[in-house]
């Protein structure tokens, strides 16, 4: 059997090989992107402000593996869905066999865990979870292969006071980022008998108009004929304005559901506008669906998107019990904070130490150390060189401090205190060197 190590290295047909001034360079996958530090930074920013403000609503933190049976998210998410049929990166174990998928979103995992764990015994559970998703679309501002959300899922809960307490927490959210364009979308899908009758209806509707219909819809006419309604065939719009609405067969109770939840939200000046058109492309959703939905970030609109799904549990293997949720695509968050001209402090250290000969260093380890213990940042200079270009690296460092110690520095037990923002060096000891520092950065 071929290893990796039997591949040539130099395959110049393989996308991920580059040839760059003579050499040839490894490259990432296509649409999975590296986050170089600067960047990190927004990133950092973002998951504390998220957690905080998560936590704030009681939410708590469950993590989930990256790679799921590849049976639980066609049962989850359906069949015939866009992230089924085609965006999941799904492949057999070469070891033994087994159908895996790397998770194209959270919530079937998450149902999936809480289920294993039997976490719905006592109480219902309000959780939260971050990290990478999959899914194999054309990559594009907005739109890569690897992303990441933030989901956000209620379990066990039946009534709209949920559902209105996860929009109100993304409009927090908003707010705290300092986001203003984002408008908020939302429709009800009914409940499951509901679409059921909706179904049958449109599948008789479209079947008089075959005529009409285009290779994709005749394709789903029976399979998933709502998917037929997100057509943009223009050919096919007559007919789609005059199909049967699942708005029709909606009972009273969804009604009044969607209702109340309207009533809440109202209560707490959250504007919204109905869109019947949204449906979702997930088959777990039922009575509330919303997305959030900016005008800043081109075609790549939705930055948050979630709703009711009280059959999953049931479907996935449990005792019935209804839930909502939600998830938002952390690289659009943040892309349109960056329109929005945001930007942070560089990360920098307080404390760069410069040393020369052993003595001197190995006390300036031991300093560096201490500092350290004193919760101070401090970077360390490796490499040798002369004390003047390791003081040309603190300059460049940010640090707002240079500590400067010499075998004279050593052999004394004091230390030389420069300020980076001008400032005369001063020489202090040892043990007054985290109070001096401290007063300096103030
Ligand atoms: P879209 O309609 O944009 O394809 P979706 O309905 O497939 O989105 P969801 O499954 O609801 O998306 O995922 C929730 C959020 O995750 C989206 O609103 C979006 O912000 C983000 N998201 C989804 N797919 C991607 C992707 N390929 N790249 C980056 N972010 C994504
Ligand atoms: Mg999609």
């Amino acid at each position: 059997m071929g290893s990796v190590a039997d591949l040539p290295f130099s395959d110049l047909s393989s996308p991920f090989f580059k040839k760059e001034m003579g050499n040839e360079t490894l490259q990432a996958v296509r649409g999975m992107n590296d986050i170089l530090p600067e960047e990190a930074e927004l990133w950092l920013w973002f998951e504390e402000v998220a957690r905080e403000w998560l936590h704030s609503y009681g939410y708590r933190n469950i993590r989930m593996p990256l790679v799921e049976p590849t049976a639980l998210f066609k049962r989850a998410i359906g069949e015939v869905t866009d992230i089924v049929e085609k965006e999941m990166y799904s492949f057999s174990d070469a070891l033994n066999g087994d159908e895996l998928t790397l998770r194209p979103e959270g919530t079937a995992s998450c149902v999936r865990a809480v289920l294993q764990h039997n976490l719905l015994y006592n109480a219902p559970q309000r959780l939260y979870y971050s990290g990478q998703m999959f899914r194999h679309e054309r990559p594009q501002k907005g739109r890569y292969r690897q992303f990441h959300q933030y989901g956000v899922e209620a379990l066990g809960f039946a009534g709209p006071d949920i559902d209105a307490e996860q929009i109100l927490m993304c409009a927090r959210l908003w707010h705290k980022l300092g986001l203003h364009d984002v408008a908020l979308q939302m429709n009800t899908l009914g409940d499951a008998d509901a679409r059921h009758r909706h179904r049958t209806k449109l599948i008789a509707y479209f079947s008089k108009h075959q005529t009409i219909l285009d290779a994709d819809a005749s394709r789903r006419l029976h399979s998933n004929p709502l998917r037929i309604l997100d057509s943009k065939n223009p050919d096919m719009q007559e007919l789609i304005d005059a199909a049967p609405k699942l708005m029709d067969e909606i009972e009273d109770d969804a009604l009044q559901h969607f209702d109340e939840v309207q009533k809440i939200l109202g209560q707490h000046d959250i504007s919204f506008e109905i869109n019947p058109r949204l449906v979702r492309g997930l088959d777990y959703y039922n009575r509330t669906v919303f997305e959030w939905v900016t005008t800043g970030l081109g075609a790549q609109g939705t930055i948050c998107a979630g709703g009711r799904y009280d059959g999953l549990v049931e479907q996935i293997g449990g005792k019935p019990a209804p839930a909502t949720g939600f998830a938002m695509g952390v690289e659009r968050l943040l892309a349109l904070l960056q329109v929005d001209g945001m930007t942070l402090p560089k990360q920098q250290v307080d404390v760069y130490v410069v040393h020369q000969g052993e003595l001197a260093g190995r006390s300036a380890s031991r300093v560096a150390e201490q500092l350290r213990d004193d919760k101070l940042r401090v970077l360390f200079h490796c490499g040798g060189g002369s004390f003047k270009s390791q003081m040309k690296k603190a300059d460049a460092s940010g640090a707002s401090v240079a500590v400067v110690i010499g075998d004279d520095e050593a052999r004394t037990g004091k230390v030389s205190v420069k300020p980076m923002r001008g400032g005369e060096q001063i020489r202090v000891a040892a043990d007054i060197l985290t109070k001096t520092v401290n007063e300096l950065i103030k």
